[in-house]
Formats: structure tokens, C-alpha cells, sequence
């Protein structure tokens, strides 16, 4: 494996000392009253039929989210499937609950759609870690190298890329490549691009990001943890350290994980990935028993609550806002949209020509895809 060390400080900090993250959290929006959320998503439902729109949320935002999506014909998914059902969808608006990569993306495969975000500002350490100046001087020196990047990337650097994936087509992409005699310039997860090199044998020059909530899962509290629950299976989502991933049962893409806990025959799972998923998993998976994996507690680089602040940002209110006022409308230049389309086509036209090189549901069963 190649590597080269590109530094950023993904806990960015102010004039006055606060980190990115606590920018975020700061941000987070304070949980409704019950008889207030219920008049909120009542008031959402209506406009969302008056607008023509529909909510796309990942499994990461909060669970009234999801379930307001599910319950609205919108879907909750992993990052690819987002991208494929806000293209495919009639809805002339759509309401992306994630972070604003995902918007970016939805625009750029549908341009002729508004997309709008609960919070603009609800970003992703992956993203901030890879500006796109630095990434095309890192790339001008490597024109050898096919780039890929994964989807969590800003607009302007999947517009300089060949393929973008993500988790849930990686390896396969990546495999393709490499039986292709193409070296890769990854970017720009580290922790997912060893996991790659390792299981391809590719040649990969790598790039220095790091997801700030799985990077905080730690290999020996694991350990520990596995010792307490000696039946658990072990779900790990490969931005996690090698370490964790070493002690996996299975790795994978967030849908390929909640479907591991839907079809292995096990009534214990311990998830190392950002507890927001558990709540889907409990929908869907209601008699198994769901640990989090251990993070290393309030000293460590961010929260360290296996949580995302950027996710965290989605509320009701803030879907609420976008229906009412307009507001978090994703503006992507033609010029750049253009340009990033093609890698995010290539993906999508590559895993309709190779289904198996996603995650499939179990069979009679749609994990995100909502009634109607
Ligand atoms: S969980 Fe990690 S990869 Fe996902 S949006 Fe947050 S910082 Fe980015």
C-alpha cells in the first residue's frame, strides 16, 4: 500500500478556541414537547403533499425523522440509496436529513429538483478534512492514478475525481479497477481505504481523512466488551480503526449492517457505528439485543458518544423550516455539478450492471423505503 501523510485538523477551531464540533452541538435544536412535535409533523405532512415534496433521510438523523419519512413515502437509506431515490422520485422538492454532502449529491444528479437541508451547516469531518485546492494539487502529482473518492466529499472534489463510491460499492468498484491493471488515489477516509487495500490487494495511494465518530471506537474496550457477551456478533462499519475491524463478524455499509442484524441468527449484536441506526435496527430487529461499541469516553477528540453532531443537527424544526420559508436550499455551480455528475454517474451505472455489488434486503423485506 502506498500512503502519504496529508494533515488537516478536522476539530477546527474559531478565534475564541471552540472546535467544529461544538459548533455543532451547540447547534443541535432541543427536543419537542410531545403535544408540539405532534402539531409539527402533522403541519410537515400537509406541506410535503402541498409542495410536492418528499423527505430523504439516512439512518443516522434522529428517529422522529426517519419515521416522519417512512410514514410519508420518503425513504430512510445509506448515502447510494438516497442518491438513487431522490433521482428516481417524482417529487419536485426534496428534503435531504443528513448531512451536506448528501444534498450536494441529490443536486447534482437532479438539478431540475430544489433540494433543501434542515441545517446548511450540517457537514462531516470526511468533508471538511478534504478541501478541494489541496485535493487536486494531490491529484496533479499523481496523473497516473485513477482517483476515487468516497461519496462523503465535497462538490468540488468529486469533480475532480473518476469514480466516487460508497461503502456499500467500494470493494467492488475498487476490485474492478484494480482487475483493470489501475492503480487509485483514495480519498479520503483512511480507515476504509486500508480496509479496501487489504481486502483487494490494489495499489493505493491514500489520502488522510478520518471519520470523527468511528474513529473514536476503540480495539481493546471491544475486547472487553466481547468477553461480557461471548455469543455477540460484532457489526463494524469499516471507517472504524483496524483494531475494530479485526474483531468483526461482519463489515459493512450501514444497510449491510442493519441487514446482518435482521438475518443472522444471533440474539445479541454489538454495532460499531453511529448509534443512530439503532433505531431502525430496533424496528426491524425488535426481539435481538443492540450494544453500541465502546468509544473512549469525554476526554477523547470529539464527544466520543458514537454519535454524529453534523447528524444530530436534523430536527423536526428544521424540516419545518425548509417547507415554510425556503430555507437550506443546496446551490451547486453548473459548471462543478457537471463535472462531479460524472463520477457519481459511473457509480450508479456500475452497481445497476453488477447488483451483487451492494447490500440486498432479506427477502420480503424493504429496510428503507417508506408506504406509498
Ligand atoms: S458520522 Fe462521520 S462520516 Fe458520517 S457524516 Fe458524521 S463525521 Fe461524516
Amino acid at each position: 500500500m502506498s500512503s502519504e501523510s496529508v494533515l488537516f485538523d478536522y476539530t477546527r477551531q474559531d478565534a475564541s478556541g471552540a472546535s467544529c464540533t461544538a459548533h455543532a452541538w451547540a447547534k443541535v435544536p432541543p427536543a419537542l414537547p410531545a403535544d408540539e412535535k405532534a402539531a409539527v409533523k402533522a403541519r410537515i405532512k400537509s406541506l410535503l403533499v402541498s409542495q410536492n415534496a418528499v423527505l430523504v433521510a439516512h439512518y443516522y438523523v434522529d428517529g422522529d425523522l426517519q419515521d416522519l419519512a417512512l410514514e410519508t413515502g420518503g425513504c430512510v437509506s445509506d448515502s447510494l440509496e438516497m442518491a438513487r431515490f431522490g433521482r428516481d422520485h417524482a417529487a419536485q422538492t426534496l428534503i435531504v436529513a443528513g448531512v451536506k454532502f448528501m444534498g450536494e449529491s441529490a443536486k447534482i444528479l437532479s438539478p431540475e429538483k430544489r433540494v433543501l437541508m434542515p441545517d446548511l451547516d450540517a457537514t462531516c469531518s470526511l468533508d471538511l478534512g478534504c478541501e478541494a485546492d489541496d485535493f487536486a494539487k494531490f491529484c496533479d502529482v499523481h496523473p497516473d492514478r485513477k482517483v476515487v473518492v468516497y461519496a462523503n466529499t465535497s462538490a468540488a472534489v468529486k469533480a475532480r475525481a473518476d469514480w466516487m463510491v460508497t461503502s456499500s460499492c467500494a470493494l467492488a468498484i475498487v476490485s474492478h479497477l484494480k482487475a483493470q491493471g489501475e492503480k487509485v488515489l483514495w480519498a479520503p477516509d483512511r480507515h476504509l481505504g486500508r480496509y479496501i487495500q487489504q481486502q483487494t490487494g490494489a495499489d493505493m495511494l491514500m489520502w488522510n481523512g478520518a471519520c470523527i465518530v468511528h474513529d473514536e471506537f476503540k480495539g481493546l474496550e471491544l475486547d472487553l466488551l466481547k468477553a461480557q457477551y461471548p455469543g455477540a456478533k460484532v457489526l463494524v462499519h469499516p471507517e472504524s480503526p483496524e483494531s475494530v475491524v479485526a474483531q468483526a463478524d461482519v463489515v459493512g455499509s450501514t444497510s449491510q449492517l442493519l441487514k446482518a442484524v435482521v438475518e443472522l441468527d444471533a440474539p445479541v449484536f454489538i454495532v460499531a457505528t453511529d448509534n443512530g441506526i439503532l433505531h431502525r435496527m430496533r424496528q426491524l430487529a425488535p426481539t435481538k439485543t443492540l450494544i453500541e461499541a465502546p468509544t473512549a469516553g469525554n476526554s477523547a477528540t470529539c464527544k466520543s458518544c458514537a454519535h454524529c453532531p453534523w447528524m444530530a443537527m436534523n430536527a423536526l424544526q428544521g424540516v419545518l423550516s425548509c417547507l415554510e420559508a425556503g430555507t437550506g436550499e443546496i446551490q451547486v455551480d453548473e459548471a462543478t455539478r457537471v463535472q462531479a455528475h460524472g463520477c457519481i454517474d459511473r457509480m450508479l451505472d456500475f452497481v445497476a450492471r453488477n447488483p451483487s455489488a451492494t447490500a440486498k434486503p432479506a427477502q420480503g423485506f424493504v429496510p428503507n423505503v417508506g408506504a406509498a
